[in-house]
């Protein structure tokens, strides 16, 4: 089964409007390739002059989090119906850092998730366990459990057109990548979950990526796994090696 690769970048909380601008220029010519998705996820206060910056390339701008309602009296909250109008197709949902940050739950991911679904947005659902839980031995009981309940009352349609990113918690910010036969692993763990949840077909199609200090050196055997379609991508998203991370062939 051949799926097309997406790779994105998660600015995380990085970057002023001037610098967002003056990154993206930087980076449009490096990643420029047809063959691969490309997405900078960044914060919501950049998305309109990055998306102004990136005009005519192949990057889409994406953002890194929403709310799960479309309007009314949550301060300081982004509605997808901000981001739809700004011309944003992917959001991150349930980032390891905002479950660990601001107490986003596994219920509350999957209100999110629907809610993009609600709006055409392109999810890209975040799971990934802990230290403790992988010396635990509970890795995969641990992120079918994440997936199961994100894609709860979610379709096969709307399944099928998603994208996961396997995040080992671990690994994220860390400079500590996970093997690859570590990601590989959990990935088609993750794609035979999708499988029970729905259907072969469904498993084929939805895009799994791996997340957790990728970079240059690391991203070609990573993505080359059978079933890991590319990467969610932090710290390296932010240097023009992002470039050489796209472009890992
Ligand atoms: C992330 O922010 O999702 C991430 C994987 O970060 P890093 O690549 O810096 O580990």
């Amino acid at each position: 089964m051949s799926r097309r690769k997406i790779v994105a970048g998660n600015w995380k909380m990085n970057m002023t409007p001037t610098q967002a601008v003056e990154l993206v220029n930087t980076l449009k010519p490096l990643v420029a390739n047809d063959e691969v998705d490309v997405v900078f996820c960044v914060p919501a206060i950049n998305i309109i002059p990055a998306m102004e910056a990136a005009k005519g390339s192949n990057i889409n701008i994406g953002a890194e989090n929403m709310y799960f309602e479309d309007s009314g009296a949550f301060t300081g909250e982004i509605s997808p119906l901000m981001l739809v109008d700004a011309g944003v197709k992917y959001v991150i949902i349930g980032h390891s850092e905002r479950r660990e940050y601001f107490g986003e739950t596994d219920e509350i991911v999957n209100k999110k998730v629907l809610k993009a679904f609600a709006h055409n947005l392109t999810p890209i659902i975040c799971c990934g366990e802990t230290l403790t839980q992988r010396e635990q031995g509970i890795t995969i009981d641990f992120v079918r459990q994440q997936i199961k309940i994100a894609f709860q009352n979610v379709t096969a349609e709307q399944a099928k057109a998603s994208v996961i990113a396997y995040e080992p918690i671990w690994a994220i910010g860390t400079g500590k990548v996970a093997t690859t036969e570590q990601a590989q692993e959990v990935c088609a763990a993750i794609r035979v979950c999708i499988g029970e949840i729905y259907d072969q077909a469904t498993a084929d199609l939805i895009r799994i990526q791996y997340g957790g200090s990728v970079t240059a050196d690391s991203a070609a055997d990573l993505f080359s796994q059978s079933d890991i379609d590319g990467g969610l991508v932090g710290g390296a998203s932010l240097k023009p090696d992002f470039g050489k991370i796209v472009n890992y062939k």
